[in-house]
């Protein structure tokens, strides 16, 4: 096969080594003699799986037993009703900052179960910044946040100050790209397909204490609790991805954060560089704000964006047209995508420049 330059927002690229070893696990399972798609989560081969998995997130995070590490179904969307209902309750207010699509979406579902303050928003300048500089009540339930805005390319590089207030993030299209307090946060959720391993699995991690809040009845499977008490496990997990995710989190490890973010900081200064020099292409966000992740830059002959999407399919790089909402190009540089990757963009950006410059 002639493997591309996978430059998809997600379901993401995944490291080599971590796809082969997901087709072997699907082959044979760990010595069980069965598929890892035919053994019962309830098997010792695969309650080894959760419990590596769950003590590998903590690792990476500096965090202890004090957080509890879930992985649910439903996408990180679900978790935009399921952080409300546990812990937005009567008579209190939640607040947000409103820096993309998916924040958006995120306050949506809140005003469901209660009063919601949006603190900050970049919206009336079409997402192009992270909102800064806002008061925090002290008296809030939470503030959520998103520290990476996939869609428009923005991402926190300083986090807000919430004081005594539990800070929340969305953290689906960044998580493990960089080095983090993670201390700082109280829950944290992602959805695996960007960073972390394919869809099917969303990653969360709360502070135990917070379970103590939850005042609403719910459904079980609505219930962090349930999920807490059962590591995971109330009812079928999904295996199959949270295995995926398990080798991903043991590549993460294996190469530590620390080169992750060197790496990753390494490729996005690489294109900033490229789309800054090239007279054909202009970044809208400022640098301050700029993604390490998602890098969205546009061309200053609009009329050429189809050609250009073409010359970048011609030379193996894909997945580089903008949101459907946000129009333009993104370049998704995921912890697995290699720095040979960006430059073959490079490469098919400077031809561009070269041919319609
Ligand atoms: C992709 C994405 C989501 C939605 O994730 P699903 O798992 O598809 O529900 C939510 N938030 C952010 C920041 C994302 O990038």
């Amino acid at each position: 096969m002639n493997k591309k330059h996978n430059f998809y927002a997600g379901p993401a690229i995944l490291p080599a080594e971590v796809l082969e070893g997901a087709q072997a696990a699907i082959r044979e399972f760990g010595g069980t003699g069965l598929s890892l798609l035919e053994i019962s989560h309830r098997s010792k081969a695969f309650e080894a799986v959760m419990d590596e998995a769950g003590a590998l997130v903590l690792e990476l995070m500096g965090l202890d037993s004090n957080y509890a590490v879930l992985f649910l179904t439903g996408g990180a969307s679900s978790q935009f009703y399921m952080v409300p209902m546990n812990f937005l309750n009567e008579g209190e207010r939640a607040c947000y900052v409103n820096s993309g699509v998916w924040a958006a979406k995120a306050i949506k579902e809140a005003a469901l179960f209660g009063r919601v303050e949006v603190l900050a928003s970049s919206e009336s300048s079409a997402f192009q910044f992270i909102p800064k500089d806002f008061a925090i009540p002290q008296d809030a339930a939470y503030l959520h946040i998103t520290s990476n805005n996939t869609i428009y390319g923005t991402q926190y590089h300083r986090w807000p100050d919430a004081g005594d207030v539990p800070l929340f993030c969305d953290m689906s299209s960044d998580i493990f790209s960089r080095r983090l307090d993670f201390s700082k946060f109280s829950l944290i959720y992602a959805g695996a397909q960007k960073n972390l391993g394919p869809a099917g699995v969303t990653l969360v991690v709360l502070r135990r204490s917070l379970l103590d809040r939850v005042q609403r009845k719910l459904p079980a499977m609505l219930q962090y609790r349930t999920h807490a008490e059962n590591g995971s496990m109330y009812n079928t997990p999904p295996v199959f991805p949270i295995y995926v995710s398990l080798l991903t989190l043991r590549w993460i490890r294996n190469r530590g954060l620390d080169a992750i973010e060197a790496q990753n900081l390494e490729k996005a200064t690489r294109l900033y560089g490229e789309i800054a020099r090239n007279s054909c292409f202009y970044a809208p966000v400022a640098g301050d704000d700029r993604s390490w992740m998602n890098i969205v830059f546009r061309t200053s002959r609009p009329e050429l964006e189809s050609v250009f999407l073409d010359r970048c399919k011609e030379a193996n790089c894909v997945g580089l047209a903008g949101h459907r909402s946000a129009g333009g190009f993104r370049a998704s540089l995921y912890n697995a995508l290699g720095l040979e990757s960006v430059d073959a963009l490079i490469q098919v950006m400077r031809e561009f420049e070269r041919l319609h410059g």
